[in-house]
Protein backbone atom coordinates (compact mmCIF):
# COMPACT_ATOMS: atom_id res chain seq x y z
CA UNK A 1 0.00 0.00 0.00
CA UNK A 2 1.72 3.24 -0.58
CA UNK A 3 0.32 6.12 1.71
CA UNK A 4 0.85 9.99 1.13
CA UNK A 5 1.73 12.63 3.73
CA UNK A 6 -1.49 14.10 2.61
CA UNK A 7 -4.25 13.84 0.39
CA UNK A 8 -5.70 17.30 -1.07
CA UNK A 9 -7.27 15.77 -3.86
CA UNK A 10 -9.55 13.32 -1.79
CA UNK A 11 -10.43 16.69 0.68
CA UNK A 12 -11.49 18.30 -2.69
CA UNK A 13 -13.45 15.35 -4.36
CA UNK A 14 -16.05 15.63 -0.76
CA UNK A 15 -17.64 18.82 -2.21
CA UNK A 16 -16.44 19.15 -5.46
CA UNK A 17 -19.44 20.19 -7.39
CA UNK A 18 -19.61 23.20 -4.91
CA UNK A 19 -15.97 24.34 -5.47
CA UNK A 20 -16.35 24.19 -8.93
CA UNK A 21 -19.88 26.29 -8.64
CA UNK A 22 -17.96 28.93 -6.47
CA UNK A 23 -14.92 29.27 -8.73
CA UNK A 24 -17.41 29.82 -11.81
CA UNK A 25 -19.04 32.64 -10.34
CA UNK A 26 -16.08 34.55 -9.23
CA UNK A 27 -14.74 33.91 -12.51
CA UNK A 28 -17.56 35.39 -13.83
CA UNK A 29 -18.23 38.40 -11.83
CA UNK A 30 -15.13 40.38 -12.96
CA UNK A 31 -14.14 41.33 -9.68
CA UNK A 32 -11.14 39.77 -8.02
CA UNK A 33 -9.86 41.70 -4.94
CA UNK A 34 -11.45 42.92 -1.73
CA UNK A 35 -15.03 42.68 -2.71
CA UNK A 36 -17.86 40.72 -1.59
CA UNK A 37 -16.73 37.78 -1.68
CA UNK A 38 -13.87 38.67 0.97
CA UNK A 39 -16.61 40.48 3.37
CA UNK A 40 -19.28 37.70 3.55
CA UNK A 41 -16.14 35.30 4.59
CA UNK A 42 -14.92 37.81 6.95
CA UNK A 43 -18.47 37.95 8.32
CA UNK A 44 -19.29 34.19 8.68
CA UNK A 45 -15.48 33.30 10.02
CA UNK A 46 -15.95 36.00 12.39
CA UNK A 47 -19.77 34.68 13.50
CA UNK A 48 -18.60 30.60 13.73
CA UNK A 49 -15.80 31.72 16.07
CA UNK A 50 -18.12 34.54 17.76
CA UNK A 51 -15.92 37.26 17.37
CA UNK A 52 -16.53 40.09 16.67
CA UNK A 53 -14.51 41.33 13.71
CA UNK A 54 -12.47 39.54 11.45
CA UNK A 55 -9.97 40.75 8.32
CA UNK A 56 -8.95 38.46 5.78
CA UNK A 57 -5.97 38.64 4.66
CA UNK A 58 -3.11 36.75 2.25
CA UNK A 59 -1.47 34.26 4.43
CA UNK A 60 -0.99 33.23 7.94
CA UNK A 61 2.15 34.86 7.97
CA UNK A 62 0.42 38.58 7.74
CA UNK A 63 -2.19 37.77 9.90
CA UNK A 64 0.75 37.52 12.79
CA UNK A 65 3.23 39.97 10.89
CA UNK A 66 0.01 42.69 10.88
CA UNK A 67 -1.32 41.81 14.13
CA UNK A 68 1.99 42.76 15.56
CA UNK A 69 2.19 45.79 13.80
CA UNK A 70 -1.29 47.15 14.88
CA UNK A 71 0.09 46.66 18.44
CA UNK A 72 2.84 49.08 17.53
CA UNK A 73 5.19 46.21 18.38
CA UNK A 74 8.76 46.89 17.49
CA UNK A 75 12.68 47.88 17.84
CA UNK A 76 13.29 47.31 21.02
CA UNK A 77 10.37 44.89 22.48
CA UNK A 78 10.04 41.32 23.43
CA UNK A 79 7.15 38.96 22.75
CA UNK A 80 7.75 35.44 24.41
CA UNK A 81 7.46 33.09 22.07
CA UNK A 82 8.07 28.85 22.37
CA UNK A 83 11.17 27.29 21.00
CA UNK A 84 9.40 24.74 19.28
CA UNK A 85 6.90 26.80 16.99
CA UNK A 86 6.76 26.95 13.10
CA UNK A 87 9.46 29.78 11.74
CA UNK A 88 6.52 32.08 11.01
CA UNK A 89 5.28 32.67 14.40
CA UNK A 90 8.93 33.95 14.99
CA UNK A 91 9.67 35.63 11.56
CA UNK A 92 6.51 37.76 12.61
CA UNK A 93 8.26 38.96 15.49
CA UNK A 94 12.03 39.42 13.85
CA UNK A 95 10.15 41.02 10.77
CA UNK A 96 8.79 43.97 13.22
CA UNK A 97 12.34 44.20 14.44
CA UNK A 98 11.41 42.86 17.82
CA UNK A 99 13.47 40.22 19.81
CA UNK A 100 11.87 37.28 20.16
CA UNK A 101 12.32 35.40 23.90
CA UNK A 102 11.91 31.75 23.85
CA UNK A 103 10.08 29.53 26.46
CA UNK A 104 10.17 25.96 26.28
CA UNK A 105 7.45 23.90 25.71
CA UNK A 106 5.49 21.32 28.05
CA UNK A 107 4.40 17.54 27.33
CA UNK A 108 1.82 18.82 25.22
CA UNK A 109 4.00 20.18 22.49
CA UNK A 110 2.51 23.93 23.76
CA UNK A 111 4.29 26.94 25.68
CA UNK A 112 5.19 25.76 29.42
CA UNK A 113 2.82 28.27 31.14
CA UNK A 114 5.17 27.61 34.67
CA UNK A 115 8.26 29.23 32.66
CA UNK A 116 6.86 31.92 31.04
CA UNK A 117 6.83 34.54 34.19
CA UNK A 118 10.38 34.27 34.59
CA UNK A 119 11.40 35.65 31.13
CA UNK A 120 9.35 38.65 31.55
CA UNK A 121 11.25 41.60 31.34
CA UNK A 122 10.78 45.22 31.12
CA UNK A 123 10.89 45.27 27.40
CA UNK A 124 8.41 42.31 27.35
CA UNK A 125 5.25 43.51 25.39
CA UNK A 126 3.64 40.29 23.82
CA UNK A 127 2.56 36.73 24.45
CA UNK A 128 2.63 34.55 21.31
CA UNK A 129 1.29 31.52 22.03
CA UNK A 130 0.89 28.72 19.48
CA UNK A 131 -1.58 26.35 19.60
CA UNK A 132 0.70 23.19 18.45
CA UNK A 133 -0.88 20.49 16.29
CA UNK A 134 -4.96 21.44 17.03
CA UNK A 135 -4.60 21.85 20.65
CA UNK A 136 -5.15 25.26 22.61
CA UNK A 137 -2.31 26.20 25.17
CA UNK A 138 -3.39 26.44 28.72
CA UNK A 139 -5.45 29.89 28.35
CA UNK A 140 -6.36 30.55 31.79
CA UNK A 141 -3.15 30.83 32.81
CA UNK A 142 -1.67 32.93 29.79
CA UNK A 143 -4.31 35.34 29.92
CA UNK A 144 -3.79 35.92 33.83
CA UNK A 145 0.08 35.92 33.43
CA UNK A 146 -0.62 39.20 30.77
CA UNK A 147 -3.08 40.75 32.51
CA UNK A 148 -0.74 40.44 35.79
CA UNK A 149 2.02 42.13 33.66
CA UNK A 150 -0.04 44.34 31.16
CA UNK A 151 1.11 42.17 27.88
CA UNK A 152 -0.71 41.73 24.76
CA UNK A 153 -1.58 37.91 23.54
CA UNK A 154 -1.14 37.54 20.31
CA UNK A 155 -2.30 33.61 19.42
CA UNK A 156 -0.88 32.03 16.34
CA UNK A 157 -3.93 30.01 15.45
CA UNK A 158 -2.52 28.82 12.07
CA UNK A 159 -3.33 25.14 12.97
CA UNK A 160 -6.31 25.18 15.28
CA UNK A 161 -9.45 26.57 14.02
CA UNK A 162 -11.93 25.69 16.11
CA UNK A 163 -10.22 24.11 18.37
CA UNK A 164 -11.21 24.95 22.31
CA UNK A 165 -9.52 26.03 25.91
CA UNK A 166 -12.61 25.41 28.31
CA UNK A 167 -15.21 25.53 25.25
CA UNK A 168 -13.76 29.19 24.07
CA UNK A 169 -12.30 29.26 20.58
CA UNK A 170 -8.81 29.56 20.58
CA UNK A 171 -7.99 33.00 18.84
CA UNK A 172 -10.69 34.69 20.94
CA UNK A 173 -8.60 34.95 24.16
CA UNK A 174 -5.62 37.06 22.75
CA UNK A 175 -5.69 40.68 21.43
CA UNK A 176 -5.94 38.96 18.25
CA UNK A 177 -5.88 35.54 17.01
CA UNK A 178 -4.24 34.75 13.67
CA UNK A 179 -4.92 32.19 11.31
CA UNK A 180 -3.55 30.52 7.91
CA UNK A 181 -5.65 28.84 5.57
CA UNK A 182 -2.67 27.06 4.06
CA UNK A 183 -4.12 24.34 2.06
CA UNK A 184 -3.09 21.59 4.23
CA UNK A 185 -4.33 23.56 7.08
CA UNK A 186 -7.84 22.24 8.61
CA UNK A 187 -9.70 24.64 7.15
CA UNK A 188 -7.39 24.74 3.84
CA UNK A 189 -7.84 27.37 0.70
CA UNK A 190 -6.53 26.47 -2.67
CA UNK A 191 -3.88 28.98 -2.40
CA UNK A 192 -2.31 31.29 0.09
CA UNK A 193 -4.74 32.90 2.79
CA UNK A 194 -5.29 34.14 6.48
CA UNK A 195 -7.14 36.04 8.21
CA UNK A 196 -7.19 37.71 12.16
CA UNK A 197 -10.18 38.10 14.70
CA UNK A 198 -10.36 40.45 17.21
CA UNK A 199 -12.89 41.93 19.65
CA UNK A 200 -11.08 45.25 19.15
CA UNK A 201 -12.37 47.89 17.27
CA UNK A 202 -9.16 50.11 16.41
CA UNK A 203 -7.09 46.59 15.97
CA UNK A 204 -9.54 45.85 13.45
CA UNK A 205 -9.66 49.23 11.73
CA UNK A 206 -5.37 49.41 11.65
CA UNK A 207 -5.18 46.25 10.06
CA UNK A 208 -8.19 46.64 7.70
CA UNK A 209 -6.03 49.46 6.29
CA UNK A 210 -2.43 47.78 6.98
CA UNK A 211 -3.50 44.89 3.98
CA UNK A 212 -4.25 47.47 1.86
CA UNK A 213 -1.68 50.12 1.85
CA UNK A 214 -1.98 51.19 4.94
CA UNK A 215 -5.51 52.64 2.99
CA UNK A 216 -9.22 52.29 3.51
CA UNK A 217 -10.11 55.65 1.20
CA UNK A 218 -8.67 55.14 -2.34
CA UNK A 219 -5.77 56.50 -2.68
CA UNK A 220 -5.25 58.20 0.85
CA UNK A 221 -3.08 56.63 2.98
CA UNK A 222 -3.33 56.62 6.90
CA UNK A 223 -0.37 54.07 7.65
CA UNK A 224 2.65 52.66 6.22
CA UNK A 225 1.14 49.15 4.83
CA UNK A 226 1.86 46.25 2.70
CA UNK A 227 -0.48 44.53 0.23
CA UNK A 228 -1.79 41.71 2.06
CA UNK A 229 -5.26 41.19 0.33
CA UNK A 230 -7.14 37.90 0.41
CA UNK A 231 -8.60 37.52 -3.37
CA UNK A 232 -12.27 36.57 -4.47
CA UNK A 233 -11.64 33.30 -5.44
CA UNK A 234 -9.89 32.24 -2.17
CA UNK A 235 -12.65 33.89 0.05
CA UNK A 236 -15.52 32.34 -1.96
CA UNK A 237 -13.43 28.67 -1.90
CA UNK A 238 -13.02 28.91 2.10
CA UNK A 239 -16.35 30.14 2.20
CA UNK A 240 -17.53 26.78 0.73
CA UNK A 241 -15.58 24.55 3.14
CA UNK A 242 -16.45 26.90 6.25
CA UNK A 243 -19.40 24.79 7.13
CA UNK A 244 -18.15 21.66 6.95
CA UNK A 245 -15.27 22.21 9.46
CA UNK A 246 -17.03 20.36 12.08
CA UNK A 247 -16.96 17.02 9.97
CA UNK A 248 -13.33 17.61 8.96
CA UNK A 249 -12.67 17.67 12.55
CA UNK A 250 -14.63 14.63 13.38
CA UNK A 251 -13.06 12.95 10.79
CA UNK A 252 -9.85 13.45 11.77
CA UNK A 253 -10.61 12.54 15.44
CA UNK A 254 -12.04 9.38 14.64
CA UNK A 255 -8.53 8.96 12.54
CA UNK A 256 -6.54 10.03 15.62
CA UNK A 257 -8.80 8.16 17.98
CA UNK A 258 -7.96 4.91 16.01
CA UNK A 259 -4.08 5.99 16.60
CA UNK A 260 -4.55 6.45 19.95
CA UNK A 261 -6.39 3.11 20.51
CA UNK A 262 -4.39 1.05 18.58
CA UNK A 263 -1.18 1.53 18.29
CA UNK A 264 0.85 -0.37 20.56
CA UNK A 265 4.64 0.03 20.47
CA UNK A 266 6.77 0.73 23.71
CA UNK A 267 9.33 2.80 21.72
CA UNK A 268 6.17 5.45 20.89
CA UNK A 269 5.05 7.77 22.89
CA UNK A 270 1.90 9.21 21.87
CA UNK A 271 0.66 12.54 21.87
CA UNK A 272 -1.35 13.36 24.84
CA UNK A 273 -4.63 16.25 25.39
CA UNK A 274 -5.03 18.32 28.45
CA UNK A 275 -8.49 18.23 29.88
CA UNK A 276 -9.47 21.54 29.50
CA UNK A 277 -8.70 21.90 25.71
CA UNK A 278 -10.30 19.96 22.78
CA UNK A 279 -7.87 19.04 19.78
CA UNK A 280 -8.51 19.17 16.60
CA UNK A 281 -5.68 16.86 15.18
CA UNK A 282 -4.26 19.47 12.43
CA UNK A 283 -1.33 16.84 12.66
CA UNK A 284 -0.78 13.43 14.96
CA UNK A 285 3.15 13.88 16.45
CA UNK A 286 4.27 10.45 17.66
CA UNK A 287 7.85 10.47 19.09
CA UNK A 288 10.34 8.22 19.25
CA UNK A 289 13.77 7.65 20.40
CA UNK A 290 14.77 5.86 16.94
CA UNK A 291 12.69 8.39 14.89
CA UNK A 292 15.00 8.05 11.55
CA UNK A 293 15.08 4.57 11.50
CA UNK A 294 11.01 4.39 12.25
CA UNK A 295 10.76 7.17 9.56
CA UNK A 296 13.00 5.15 6.99
CA UNK A 297 11.18 1.72 7.70
CA UNK A 298 7.96 3.65 6.89
CA UNK A 299 8.96 4.69 3.42
CA UNK A 300 10.01 1.50 2.86
CA UNK A 301 6.76 -0.12 3.37
CA UNK A 302 4.87 3.13 1.56
CA UNK A 303 4.23 5.20 4.55
CA UNK A 304 5.06 9.22 3.97
CA UNK A 305 5.58 10.71 7.06
CA UNK A 306 6.93 14.03 8.07
CA UNK A 307 8.76 15.81 10.07
CA UNK A 308 6.91 18.81 12.41
CA UNK A 309 9.79 20.51 12.75
CA UNK A 310 13.29 19.10 12.08
CA UNK A 311 14.81 22.56 12.94
CA UNK A 312 14.15 24.74 16.01
CA UNK A 313 13.54 28.32 14.95
CA UNK A 314 16.87 29.10 17.60
CA UNK A 315 18.87 27.02 15.86
CA UNK A 316 18.23 28.02 11.76
CA UNK A 317 20.99 29.82 9.70
CA UNK A 318 18.78 33.28 9.24
CA UNK A 319 19.00 33.35 13.07
CA UNK A 320 22.36 32.77 14.31
CA UNK A 321 22.63 36.55 14.81
CA UNK A 322 20.23 35.70 17.59
CA UNK A 323 23.58 33.89 19.19
CA UNK A 324 21.78 31.05 20.37
CA UNK A 325 23.93 27.34 20.19
CA UNK A 326 22.93 24.16 20.39
CA UNK A 327 21.77 23.03 23.76
CA UNK A 328 20.08 26.36 24.31
CA UNK A 329 16.68 24.89 24.79
CA UNK A 330 17.31 21.24 25.49
CA UNK A 331 13.24 20.37 25.46
CA UNK A 332 12.74 22.04 21.72
CA UNK A 333 15.87 20.50 20.65
CA UNK A 334 15.24 16.52 21.91
CA UNK A 335 11.38 16.77 19.94
CA UNK A 336 13.18 18.32 16.86
CA UNK A 337 15.13 14.98 17.26
CA UNK A 338 12.18 12.38 18.24
CA UNK A 339 9.01 13.73 16.61
CA UNK A 340 7.26 12.26 13.68
CA UNK A 341 3.68 12.85 12.10
CA UNK A 342 2.01 9.85 11.16
CA UNK A 343 -0.56 10.85 8.01
CA UNK A 344 -3.89 12.05 9.06
CA UNK A 345 -6.26 13.51 5.77
CA UNK A 346 -9.52 13.74 5.31
CA UNK A 347 -10.37 10.58 3.00
CA UNK A 348 -8.41 8.19 4.27
CA UNK A 349 -9.83 4.98 4.99
CA UNK A 350 -10.04 2.68 7.43
CA UNK A 351 -7.66 0.17 5.83
CA UNK A 352 -5.01 3.06 5.44
CA UNK A 353 -5.63 4.02 8.94
CA UNK A 354 -5.01 0.09 9.67
CA UNK A 355 -2.19 -0.40 7.53
CA UNK A 356 -0.75 2.56 9.12
CA UNK A 357 -1.12 0.94 12.75
CA UNK A 358 -0.02 -2.87 12.01
CA UNK A 359 3.30 -1.35 10.22
CA UNK A 360 3.97 0.84 13.16
CA UNK A 361 3.52 -1.77 16.01
CA UNK A 362 5.75 -4.42 14.20
CA UNK A 363 8.24 -1.69 14.19
C1 LIG B 1 1.24 27.49 8.73
C2 LIG B 1 1.67 28.22 9.93
C3 LIG B 1 1.91 29.59 9.91
C4 LIG B 1 2.00 30.40 8.65
O1 LIG B 1 0.90 30.36 7.83
P1 LIG B 1 1.07 30.67 6.27
O2 LIG B 1 -0.34 30.84 5.80
O3 LIG B 1 1.76 29.49 5.66
O4 LIG B 1 1.86 31.92 6.14
C5 LIG B 1 2.19 30.23 11.11
N1 LIG B 1 2.26 29.55 12.26
C6 LIG B 1 2.07 28.22 12.33
C7 LIG B 1 2.14 27.54 13.65
C8 LIG B 1 1.78 27.50 11.17
O5 LIG B 1 1.59 26.19 11.24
Amino acid sequence: MEIAANRLDRLFKQHQEEYEKAALRVLRSGWYILGPEVSAFEEAFAKKLGSKYCVALNSGLDALVLALQALEIGEGDEVLVPSNTYIASVLAITENKATPVFIEPDQYFNIDVSKIEEKITTKTRAILPVHLYGQSCNMDIIVSIAKKHNLFIVEDCAQSHLSTWDGKFTGTFGNVGCFSFFPTKNLGAFGDAGAIITQDKDIYERIRKLRNYGSDKKYYNDLEGVNSRMDEMQAALLHVRLPYLEDFIRERSAIAKRYLSKIQNPKIILPKVQPEATMVWHLFSIQCQDRDELQAYLAKEGIQTQIHYPVPPHLQQCYQYLGYRKGAFPIAEGMANEQLSLPLYNGMTIEENDYIIDKINLF
